[in-house]
C-alpha cells in the first residue's frame, strides 16, 4: 500500500473499524487482485467499467433495485448499478472490498 492509503487509513480509523462498511483498496489494488483471482478475465475490460462505476457512485448513482448508494466494485463486476446486498444478498460487507474514494454505503 502507498502513502496516501496510510494517510486515509489514519484519518479514517473509526470508519475502518465499523463492522457495517467496506474495506478500502484502490483501483489499481483491486485490479491486480481480481485478475490474480480469476486468470479468465484477464482480457476483459474490468478496469474501465470500474473507473466508470466509481464515477457514477461520486455522482450519486443509486441501486437498481432499493436506491441505496451502488456497490462501485460489485456493479462493475455484474454490469448493472447494485448496492452491496442487492448484489450479492448478504447484510455484511465487512470482508469486502470498495474503492477508496467512494467507500461509503
Ligand atoms: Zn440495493
Amino acid at each position: 500500500m502507498n502513502l496516501n492509503y496510510r494517510n486515509s487509513k489514519i484519518n479514517r480509523f473509526n470508519f475502518i473499524e465499523d463492522k457495517d462498511m467496506f474495506t478500502p483498496i484502490t483501483v489499481d489494488d483491486f485490479i491486480k487482485s481480481y485478475i490474480e483471482n480469476n486468470p479468465g478475465e484477464r482480457n476483459n475490460n474490468i478496469k474501465e467499467v470500474l473507473i466508470e462505476t466509481v464515477a457514477d457512485k461520486k455522482n450519486g448513482a443509486k441501486c437498481d433495485i432499493c436506491q441505496q448508494p451502488i456497490w462501485a466494485i460489485g456493479s462493475a463486476i455484474v454490469g448493472w448499478n447494485g448496492c452491496f446486498t442487492c448484489i450479492t444478498g448478504e447484510a455484511d460487507e465487512s470482508e469486502d472490498y470498495e474503492i477508496e474514494d467512494v467507500c461509503f454505503r
